[in-house]
């Protein structure tokens, strides 16, 4: 399994090598896409894979884990919000747009891992299904369970004091695909921090040169946002 994960890594780090490219061909507008797109589509060929060999407890429905804050990187809000904005109608995205400046408000600028414990819905989470599923963060690919009881307990009591029980090949097999989609962002200067969702998402969808600034490494469109490590 190690060489495998190790394999996914690399992998993701010739997408990433892809995006650099596209970056020196002056394609930067499409940069944060392609490489959302690719690390996305990875994470979700393993997890087909591995998360029927493993059987976790995750099934349609069940939302727990989308009941507290989540993170993103930038390229992959950029991405989301150009979903959105091609998904929805003016007055729905509206709506939303009001739903993720509450969330945000909501989490009082305070780090998401102070935040842990806000059982709030994510506002992109429609009828208990994540809405963006194919474009959902690679961190919230991250999230499974072996026990819908343990989940449901920690969504009752203290997060913090709940452990629910994992499959180690899936968190370290996502976590290479995290680490090979990121990992070369900050030594070309590109902003690879992890910010919460909602606040990260909103940045994207006020800008509309976000694509092209962040790959020339402009972090003013990131900079206000909520940080996942603060
Ligand atoms: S983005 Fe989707 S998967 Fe992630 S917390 Fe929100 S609803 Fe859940």
């Amino acid at each position: 399994m190690e060489e495998k994960n190790h394999f996914e890594a690399f992998k993701a780090r010739q997408e990433a090598s892809q995006a650099e490219t596209l970056r020196k061909a002056g394609k930067t507008a499409r940069l944060p896409h392609e490489l959302a797109d690719a690390a996305h589509a990875l994470a979700a060929k393993f997890v087909a894979k591995e998360g029927a060999a493993v059987k976790t407890a995750c099934e349609e429905g069940c939302s727990y884990c989308c009941h507290q804050p989540a993170t993103v990187f930038p390229f992959e809000a950029i991405r989301i919000a150009r979903v959105l904005k091609e998904s929805l109608s003016n007055e729905r995205l509206e709506a939303l747009e009001e739903k993720m400046k509450s969330r945000v408000k909501g989490l009082k600028g305070a780090s998401v891992r102070k935040n842990i414990n806000d059982k709030t819905a994510c506002p992109l989470l429609v009828d208990d299904c994540c809405s963006i599923y194919a474009n959902r963060p690679l961190t919230c690919r991250l999230a499974h369970s072996f026990s819908v009881k343990r989940c449901r307990v920690s969504f009752q009591k203290d997060r913090t004091k709940v452990e629910i029980p994992i499959s180690l090949e899936l968190l370290t097999g996502i976590s290479g695909i995290i680490e090979g989609a990121f990992e070369r962002l900050p030594e070309k200067g590109l902003d690879a921090n992890l910010y919460e969702l909602c606040s990260a998402v909103l940045a994207a969808l006020a800008d509309p040169d976000a694509a092209a600034k962040w790959a020339k490494g402009d972090r003013r469109v990131f900079e206000g946002c909520v940080r996942d490590d603060t």
